[in-house]
């Protein structure tokens, strides 16, 4: 069967048996949680507590600071130790909270206890009767960001400009790092609670379409959601081929719309909004209980780690606690990075807490990455022929390493998603991505 597709791309070993099959487990909460307050694209928030108050589990302790950010919660109950800066996975350092948990667990009293039946006729009537304006609030106050990486506030993608018709919403569940599987696991474990979330994303954009794409190494959540599904009109599963980077918004969309984003512009230009998996559970349980994001599924493996997990983790939980949890290192990891192997952080320090956007954990062995030895360009092409936006990382390379600002302007360095293509392809295993990311630095720099 032909299945849906994008240009370019590439197809790395998923590695994924690692933890595809392993329901997700709650992971005990910790003594202390350290929550920073920037978590998201978009202005960090301004803390809303002080050292020595005692807080409750989900209570508001950072304030967003503008409309492109969102508020940040307690993830445990407690008292406030500290407001200082510390090591942040993302780079660098943040200003964050510091609590100790008291280990009651105690909700703040806006958030209620799931009550909703979840059978079909009860989530139709149960969105039939939210006020768009109203789901729109309830994701902003509750801080919900994109979960699969990004996190980019929410509620800004269900605002889109007055004069813009959304006609379809996008869930995406490609996930097509390597290594990841909370995605996966959320649809196998938390299917109702997805399918309610993407029902009220599109009653907040008025979209009468719902698309849920997914990639073809899932087939158990594909069938479970067209199971799932079938009694909705409104809601498509769309079968993807397995291809690196299927999840990235643009590929995604011109795979299921044939629609092209314009560079610069955002996925509302083609009447779109996608939002990811994690992050509709998330919706659905804002709307239902007032419940903000404090927790999230990570995915904790990679060839170094003993016992690879799918842990249900509250924000702020310190990457070393997660790691020990999984069995701790077979061997020393030669390199750990916060979400995929692809496109992920590489980290320094396991020191540093989850955020609202961490969606793995993961160690490699020396084997696993890459040597610290690269060879001159061979002008082979394989770079140009990958590249999901159709530049030239070749070129763009050069031009970076070279300095030369208008050559990298020229070659549209800033539609560069930073995927990774160029570099897993290319045979003299050049640092194509880290070149441009300088080169994106310099452009800044001199305008
Ligand atoms: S893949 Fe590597 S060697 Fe080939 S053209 Fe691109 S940068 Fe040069
Ligand atoms: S140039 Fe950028 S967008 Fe193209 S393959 Fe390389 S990292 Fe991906």
């Amino acid at each position: 069967m032909y299945l849906k597709t994008f240009k370019g791309g590439i197809h790395p070993g998923d590695r994924k048996e690692l933890t595809n099959t392993v329901p997700i487990s709650d992971c005990p909460p910790p003594k202390e949680v350290i929550i920073p307050l920037r978590q998201h694209i978009g202005a960090p928030c301004e803390p809303c507590v002080n050292v020595g108050d005692r807080v409750l589990m989900g209570q508001k302790i950072g304030e967003a600071t503008s409309f492109v950010s969102a508020p940040v919660h307690a993830s445990v109950s407690g008292t406030v130790t500290k407001i200082e800066n510390y090591p942040h996975p993302g780079g660098g350092e943040a200003l964050s909270v510091f609590i100790e948990n008291d280990e009651k667990d105690e909700l703040f009293p806006e958030i209620k206890e799931w009550d909703l039946d979840l059978s079909k006729d009860s989530i139709k009537a149960f969105v039939e009767k939210q006020d768009a304006k109203e789901i729109v609030e309830k994701v902003k106050n509750a801080g919900i960001t994109g979960m699969g990486g990004a996190a980019f506030p929410t509620h800004v993608k269900l605002s889109p400009p007055a004069d813009v018709k959304i006609h379809t919403i996008i869930i995406n569940g490609a996930e097509c790092e390597p290594y990841l599987t909370t995605d996966h696991r959320e649809m196998l474990e938390n299917t109702k609670k997805i399918i309610l979330g993407a029902l009220l994303v599109a009653k907040s954009v008025s979209a009468e379409k719902i698309v849920i794409a997914i990639e073809n190494n899932k087939k158990d959540a594909i069938s479970l959601l067209e199971q799932e599904t079938k009694e909705f009109d409104n809601i498509e599963i769309f079968t993807m081929l397995t291809k690196y980077p299927q999840g990235s918004e643009k590929q995604l969309i011109n795979a299921v719309t044939k629609s092209e984003v314009p560079s610069g512009a955002l996925p509302s230009a083609v009447g779109v909004v996608v939002n990811n998996i994690d992050t509709c559970a998330a919706i659905s349980e804002a709307v239902v209980t007032n419940r903000p994001l404090y927790e999230r599924v990570v995915t904790v493996s990679g060839d170094a780690v003993n016992n690879p997990k799918n842990l249900r983790v509250r924000v702020g939980v310190k990457f070393s606690e997660l790691l020990e949890i999984a069995g701790g290192f077979k061997e020393e990891p030669k390199k750990i990075v916060m979400g995929g192997p692809m496109m992920g952080i590489a980290q320094n320090n396991i020191e540093v807490p989850v955020i609202k956007g961490t969606s793995g954990i993961l160690a490699f062995s020396a084997p696993e990455t890459y040597g610290k030895d690269e060879g001159a360009c061979i002008k082979c092409g394989k770079c140009v022929e990958v590249c999901p936006m159709r530049l030239m990382p070749n070129f763009l390379s050069t031009a970076s390493v070279a300095k030369d600002v208008e050559k990298i302007k020229a070659h549209n360095i800033l539609d560069c998603m930073e995927c990774g293509c160029c570099s897993f392809i290319c045979p003299q295993r050049r640092f194509i991505v880290q070149h441009i990311k300088a080169g994106k630095a310099l452009l800044k720099q001199k305008g």
